[in-house]
């Protein structure tokens, strides 16, 4: 997978993994790891220890970046987790959704 299926501030469904069927906002793109940061998507409870003497423990919630390929973008046009294409009109490459053909 050398191009970008999926870009910030997409819409994507994801298709496997204990969040699988869930729908969430792409917040970060990483392509050299082929990840996704989506919101809410892949949340790791995180154990912080007390630093000083007195202070208490506390456990917060932290997303952890996805595979890429676990989520599927949104068409805006027809609502549904699709597969894309690509088109190259000139230097800019542009996404198809593959159901309706539709650019995005
Ligand atoms: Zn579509």
């Amino acid at each position: 997978m050398t191009s970008v299926r999926i870009k910030k501030g997409d819409s994507v469904v994801i298709i496997s993994g204990k969040d699988k069927g869930r729908e969430a906002k792409v917040l970060n793109v990483y392509p050299k790891e082929e990840r996704i940061l989506a919101e809410n998507i892949n949340m790791k409870k995180i154990h912080q220890k007390p630093r000083k003497a007195g202070e208490k423990g506390s456990i917060i919630q932290a997303h952890r970046p996805i595979a890429a390929a676990k989520a599927l973008p949104k068409c805006p046009h027809c609502g549904k987790a699709v597969r894309v294409g690509f088109s190259e009109a000139g230097s800019e490459k542009r996404r198809i959704c593959k159901k309706c053909k539709a650019e995005f």
